[in-house]
């Protein structure tokens, strides 16, 4: 799923005028579509065609106002431009948004409706699964138009592939900030073992780590503590754990003014998206000395794996462009180090010269 937090969107953080924040952010195109009969309001926006086709999550959930709906399409749709750049995808950046009726009369008719929305637009827009919508959607979809992604005859789960990236951009991360080439007795906090943070802790639990979990569902977490003698912790809590490396695997905005004082580990490494609170928390964490791995860098795995599913690149080339997420996040360490500048700017710096 590719997924990000809608619970920071409020009214308060909506710009003014929707047309010049898109303008200002480079947007290409938005499209809308209303069915009264099946009660589908869709909105698909496409930031940036400019290295292929858009690809990005169809998210169904219900919005206070077309505006809300409107910001969500946009930021999310930018935020996949950016990740797919820095992955070096041929893909561009695009989501679409449905603004759920409180209760969808016929299922299937409303995403067949949204599939032959889809198709009109010729292939500038591939959708995949998101938050509201699932594999059995996407199935739907793919009755009425071939460019969607993540289809239950495929696995469609992209949640591997996204933890196995993490993993190696952890170990890129210890390599460059404690200079160590193994995860062997490191100590690893992971906040959210849901779908991400579970593979994530097999992972590292393989790897010889010593894992730390929290998670507001206690049956995640007793899975860890059976399965990778994971010890537990108050999801309250979890941030503050003395430990080498803190990996946020649940919300956005985690990374803010009151938890990023209290953060304890040398390195914030972890699957979430949206983890900065406001972008000027990054420089927050390099003023601690905390070295920060850009969040829609280290999670790009899923994004690889469901564009392999459009494109059918075979599946080594795609563990192959997971493992380069290790080459992409030094890069960006010694960057940030050269030009004193905190890495999710660098990362942002770097998506946009490859955007231009
Ligand atoms: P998920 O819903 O399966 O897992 C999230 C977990 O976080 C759940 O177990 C939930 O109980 C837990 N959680 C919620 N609130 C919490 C809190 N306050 N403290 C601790 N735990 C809490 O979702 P997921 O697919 O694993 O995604 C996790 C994060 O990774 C999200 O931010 C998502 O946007 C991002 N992400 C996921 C993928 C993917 O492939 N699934 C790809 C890129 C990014």
């Amino acid at each position: 799923m590719l997924m990000m937090s809608p619970q920071i969107l409020s009214t308060s953080t909506i710009p003014q005028d929707l047309f010049k924040y898109a303008e200002s952010k480079g947007f290409g195109d938005l499209h809308i579509k209303f069915d009264p009969e099946t009660g589908l309001r869709a909105i698909i926006a496409i930031h940036s065609t400019k290295l292929g086709p858009t690809l990005g999550g169809c998210r169904c959930l219900e919005y206070n106002s077309m505006e809300m709906a409107l910001y969500d399409a946009l930021r999310l749709a930018r935020a996949m431009s950016y990740k797919a750049a820095l992955a070096n995808l041929n893909y561009g950046g695009g989501k679409s948004v449905l603004m759920k009726p409180h209760k969808i009369i016929d299922r299937k008719a409303y995403f067949a409706k949204f599939g032959e929305f889809i198709e009109t637009l010729n292939g500038r827009y591939i959708a995949a699964e998101d938050i509201g919508t699932t594999t059995f959607d996407m199935d739907t979809i793919a009755e009425k138009t071939r460019h969607v992604v993540g289809l239950t005859k495929v696995k469609g789960d992209p949640s591997p592939y996204t933890a196995l990236g993490i993993k190696h951009g952890i170990e890129a991360a210890v390599e460059y900030k404690l200079g160590k080439h193994s995860l062997k007795g490191l100590d690893i906090a992971v906040q959210g073992v849901g779908k991400v943070g579970y593979y994530l802790a097999k992972e590292l639990h393989q790897s010889g780590a010593n894992l730390i979990v929290a998670d507001i569902n206690s049956s995640a977490v007793e899975h860890c503590v059976k399965e990778f003698s994971a010890q537990h912790c108050p999801v309250d809590k979890i941030h503050q754990v003395r430990c080498d490396v803190f990996a946020p695997c649940a919300l956005g905005a985690i990374l803010n003014e009151r938890t990023i004082p209290e953060i304890k580990a040398s390195i914030v490494a972890g699957g979430a998206n949206n983890q900065l609170s406001h972008q000027d928390d990054g420089n927050l964490l390099q003023q601690r000395n905390i070295l920060y791995a850009p969040d829609y860098v280290i999670n790009a795995g899923g994004l690889m794996y469901a564009a392999s599913q459009y494109d059918q690149t075979p599946i080594e080339v795609i563990k192959e462009k997971v493992n380069n997420i290790h080459q992409s996040l030094i890069d960006i360490f010694e960057l940030s180090q050269r030009e004193n500048l905190a890495t999710n700017h660098i990362a942002d710096l770097m998506a946009e010269e490859r955007l231009k």
